[in-house]
């Protein structure tokens, strides 16, 4: 495909989750909208928990009737402290029906939703796709333009960043970033078991990070198990049945016998956070824009919602005549980011540094934070509502 004289209205540049769905917003306000992307198979086995509006988002974008039966449903999610420790924290028990809800949200495999991503991507008027990388990316005083690797070059009044976490658009922009590395690793699997989840999440903290097993369709579970790099190392070289055993023992054998699946990934963890989410004519989304470690299940969440904002914030400049890739623009985007993102960084690095931490007062801190959440409904209520999606959110349809 070569349509790279032509001079587009957004240029998204990278096709994981979060550019896909942000590709589609676009070009489903009536965007014209290139997006730069490498057709390739989805390289891990990670899942995603997708909560609060993130359905709706999916829904509006008809990608989530393409992936919605591959999706498990999560009912109740146990937080449980397995730290081992004198002081530790009682177990906490999530329920959706608590807050009125029939389901907190749905885990889905990663590469199911973005082959699902990639259908709709593929069907949406106003987009097209350039099977390539971004080489160089210069912003100007009216437009973007943006080489393509393999060869050609377009343009845009606006470029969406959503080139993860080496982002190019990023750098080009002049946005430097705050990044802390964290000693911890995760490691990903999935897991067939003898007993069923009943659609139950369960967190197990121990001192090196979180050990989470999220249903999925079936007597079938995923693993995120954060450790120590040299843990996570050990038991990734695990062999099978080693690797079944010590998750079965980590999960106190509540889902009853456990059988890994083929495929592991390990994850270096860090948090990082850019000094702003939008400059020189390009706004970053997902991990371009955030980065923190798996606890909760907020990234992809995040990136999806960054996503719904920069349609939002084009789709109102679109229609009062305004330039999509103004100052402007650009304020409110970043405006609508700013107190989700780190507000949303900010609990989970509290929540990691509290359960790593060897100094008692920290530990009685949050063994006392999490005994006031587990038995006093209202707070219970709140932290349940907070952990879908922020509270002061406006739902817009898409
Ligand atoms: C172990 C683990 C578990 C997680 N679980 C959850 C969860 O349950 N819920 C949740 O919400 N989040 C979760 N997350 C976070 C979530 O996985 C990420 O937020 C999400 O995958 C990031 O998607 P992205 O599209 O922003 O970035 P990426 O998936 O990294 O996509 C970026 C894309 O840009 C491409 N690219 C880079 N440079 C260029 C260029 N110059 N030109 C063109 N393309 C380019 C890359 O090749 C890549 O395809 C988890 C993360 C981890 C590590």
């Amino acid at each position: 495909m070569n349509d790279a004289s032509i001079a587009y209205d957004m240029v998204v540049v990278g096709g994981g989750p979060t550019g896909l769905a942000a590709a589609i917003a676009l070009a489903q306000i009536g965007a014209r909208t290139a997006l730069i992307a490498r057709l390739a198979p989805y390289a891990d086995n990670r899942t995603t928990a997708l909560l609060g509006g993130s359905v709706d988002f999916l829904q509006g974008l008809e990608v989530w009737p393409r992936c919605r039966d591959k999706a498990a449903e999560l009912r109740v999610m146990r937080l449980v402290d397995d730290t081992g420790r004198l002081i530790r924290a009682p177990e906490v028990h999530f329920s959706c029906e608590e807050i009125g809800l029939d389901v907190f949200g749905y885990n889905i495999e990663n590469r199911v939703l973005v082959s699902a991503l990639e259908e709709r991507a593929a069907a949406v008027p106003n987009l097209t796709r350039f099977d390539d990388e971004a080489a160089t990316i210069s912003p100007e005083d009216e437009i973007v333009a943006i080489s393509l690797g393999t060869s050609g070059s377009l343009s845009a009044r606006l470029a969406i960043g959503a080139d993860g976490r080496q982002s190019l658009c990023r750098e080009a922009a002049g946005i430097t970033v705050h990044r802390r590395e964290l000693n911890q690793a995760a490691l990903t699997f999935n897991v067939s078991h003898s007993r069923p989840h009943r659609n139950v999440s369960t967190e197990f903290h121990t001192p090196q990070g979180p050990c989470v097993f999220v249903p999925l369709p079936g007597d079938r579970s995923s693993v995120v198990w954060v450790s120590a790099p040299k843990e996570a190392e050990r038991l990734r070289a695990l062999s099978d049945e080693e690797l079944s055993q010590a998750a079965e023992s980590q999960s106190h054998s509540i889902l009853g016998r456990l059988n890994v699946e083929p495929g592991r990934h390990l994850f270096p963890l860090a948090i990082e956070r850019p000094r702003q989410f939008a400059k020189a004519r390009i706004a970053l989304v997902g991990e371009a824009a955030h980065v923190l470690p798996p606890i909760g299940a907020q990234g992809l969440n995040m990136g999806l919602r960054d996503a719904a904002d920069i349609a939002d914030a084009v789709r109102d400049a679109l229609a009062s005549g305004e330039d999509p890739g103004a100052p402007a623009v650009l304020n409110r985007y970043a405006s609508a980011r700013r107190a989700d993102v780190v507000s949303r960084t900010l609990a989970i690095d509290i929540a990691n540094r509290s359960l790593l931490s060897a100094v008692l007062p920290m530990q009685s801190l949050r063994a006392a934070g999490l005994h006031l959440i587990g038995s006093f409904g209202p707070l219970r209520r709140l932290a349940m509502r907070e952990g879908l999606a922020p509270s002061w959110r406006a739902v817009r349809p898409h």
